[in-house]
């Protein structure tokens, strides 16, 4: 039985994910990887692209199962679930993908497109309460369902696809949402109203959500807590203000030196970046994988990969050397 005093909502441990290249290489997307989400909150996973973060929410999904580690959603483990038992705890976590269009298959209609996880996971009901419960869906997610529900996705604008996709996820009224990129292929004024969205239906729905992106400025609006991760390890996670004001990992305050400032005369703590190629998850840097950009770099950082460290309650780095 889940231990509620112990056990946050989602656990992830010591995930890892490797695609192997031949006999001898592999590409170490994730190693090692250990956060967790309470009950209703959001934690947001940043980095550059190609730092892991997309591989690890996949790897939560199952969408192949990691090559180690653990994931516990609310007490049972996912991780080695097959079949039939995939298939039934699914139904508890939903995802959405970066390109909205791309992941709606253009022959079915939102019916048939809004159907297909209710048919998966073996509704029973009648074609007359199914359309209802779809055209209620889509009214949810900000659509006209009476209109919306017979036509297909090239009739619709990029925001409206990335609606249609929230509909899709939160049909069957999952616990969790892993949201990949998911407002990165939209315009601005369109990002701002899917976040608005994703945050009514979050308070809705009672969701919890693990939202990947590249971009701070769209984690820090939605999250409660934040995750930097650099070439395939965690860098630093604390609450999303502490992340932004007293960042202690010199990757993360360069990522954030990195966001625009609307005050062009706000002091800004600049830190160069050594210059450099990112280097391949193929065969990353010994010791600390930020060690070959990192200005701060001693020998040991080459010789002892660091581990994480809590700083303050919440907040944890893992540097040899972190800035507070
Ligand atoms: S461990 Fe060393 S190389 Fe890595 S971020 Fe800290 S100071 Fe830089």
């Amino acid at each position: 039985m889940k231990d509620v005093m112990t056990e946050p909502f989602l656990s992830i441990e010591d995930l890892v994910v490797e695609y192997p290249l031949s006999r001898k290489a592999k590409v170490h997307a994730v190693s090692g990887l250990t956060v967790s989400v309470e009950q209703g909150k959001t934690l947001g996973l940043v980095g550059e692209s190609g730092c892991g973060k997309s591989s690890a929410a996949r790897a939560v999904m199952q969408l192949p199962p990691p090559t180690g580690g653990r994931v516990t959603l609310d007490g049972q483990e996912l991780t080695g679930l097959k079949g039939k038992a995939l298939q039934q705890a699914r139904r508890r976590f939903q995802m959405i993908f970066q390109d909205p269009i791309a992941s709606l298959n253009p022959r079915q209609t939102v019916r048939e497109i809004l159907s297909a996880p209710l048919e998966i996971a073996g509704e029973q009901e009648s074609p007359e309460e199914r359309d209802a419960r779809i055209i209620a869906m889509l009214d949810k997610v900000g659509l006209n369902g009476e209109q919306a529900i017979s036509r297909r996705p090239h009739e619709f604008s990029g925001g409206q696809c990335q609606r249609i996709s929230i509909a899709r996820a939160l049909i069957l009224r999952p616990d969790l949402l892993v949201c990949d990129e998911a407002v990165s292929a939209l315009d601005v004024s369109v990002q701002a109203q899917t976040l608005n969205l994703l945050e009514d239906l979050k308070a809705e729905f009672g969701l919890t959500m693990l939202f990947i992106s590249h971009d701070l400025a769209v984690v820090k609006h939605v999250s409660d807590t934040v995750a930097v991760m650099y070439l395939g390890m965690l860098c630093e996670m604390a609450d999303a203000t502490t992340i932004y004001r007293k960042p202690a990992h010199p990757y993360t305050r360069t990522l954030i030196n990195a966001v625009p400032e609307p005050d062009p005369d706000a002091p800004r703590k600049a830190l160069e970046l050594v210059p450099g190629e990112l280097p391949s998850p193929i065969n990353p840097p010994s010791g600390c994988r930020f060690r070959t950009r990192c200005p701060m770099a001693t020998d040991l950082c080459a010789a002892e990969t660091p581990q994480p460290k809590e700083l303050a309650p919440g907040h944890s780095v893992a540097c040899h050397h972190p800035l507070i």
